[in-house]
C-alpha cells in the first residue's frame, strides 16, 4: 500500500514539472531537413510544417488541431492564456513585494 501511494505522489509531481516545463515537441514529430531545419508533423492529425516553432505548434494544438485530445487541448489553451497575461502578472509582483516586506516588519 505504501509504494503505491508514493508512486502517485511521484506521477503528481510528474505531472506537475510537466506543467511548468512544457514540452510542445511531445505532441510532434521531428523530421531532419538538411542541417539545421527540421519538418514538425502533428501526432493527431498528421499536419506538418517545414519549419515548426513553438509559436506556432502550441496555436495548433489548443485552436487548430482537429484530433488532438481535450485534455491535451485544454491544457495549451490555458498555456497560451497564461502567456498572453504574464507580463501583468510580474508587474502585480513588483508592487505586492515591498507591502507583503512592511507589514511583516510591523
Ligand atoms: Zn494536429
Amino acid at each position: 500500500m505504501d509504494s503505491t501511494d508514493l508512486f502517485d505522489n511521484q506521477n503528481i509531481r510528474e505531472v506537475r514539472r510537466g506543467r511548468k516545463k512544457s514540452h510542445v515537441w511531445d505532441h510532434y514529430f521531428k523530421e531532419p531537413l538538411g542541417s539545421e531545419h527540421y519538418i514538425a508533423r502533428c501526432h493527431y492529425c498528421n499536419q506538418n510544417w517545414s519549419k515548426g516553432k513553438p509559436e506556432i505548434l502550441k496555436p495548433h494544438l489548443a485552436l487548430y488541431c482537429k484530433d488532438v485530445p481535450l485534455y491535451i487541448k485544454t491544457e495549451y489553451m490555458e498555456m497560451l492564456a497564461v502567456e498572453t497575461t504574464s507580463t501583468k502578472h510580474s508587474e502585480h509582483a513588483y508592487i505586492t513585494l515591498p507591502i507583503i516586506c512592511r507589514s511583516y516588519y510591523m
